[in-house]
């Protein structure tokens, strides 16, 4: 885990292609878009090419959500930026 990644969190696996039959990778990744929880998955397969890709606003599904959770383990989500004193 590194914490200067960004606000993004992602999480890749290996996965069968439905199409070729062959290993290829499917990328979720979730975090903050303009102040908005957003949610993606990508799947690109080197060997036939297939890709695909999806979006989601809000929280995570909970299929996706179990996968994040078990990778990264739970967030605290902390506002950025700094008090400003008085
Ligand atoms: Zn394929």
């Amino acid at each position: 885990m590194n914490p200067d990644a960004g606000s993004d969190v992602t999480l890749t696996e290996q996965v069968v292609c439905r199409q070729c039959f062959q290993t290829a990778s499917i990328t979720l990744g979730y975090g903050d878009v303009n102040g908005a929880l957003r949610s993606w998955e990508s799947f690109f397969c080197p060997h036939c090419r297939l890709t695909w890709e999806s979006d989601d606003i809000g929280f995570l599904q909970p299929e996706p959500r179990t996968r994040m959770l078990e990778a990264h383990g739970e967030w605290t989500v902390r506002i950025g930026g700094r008090k400003v004193g008085v």
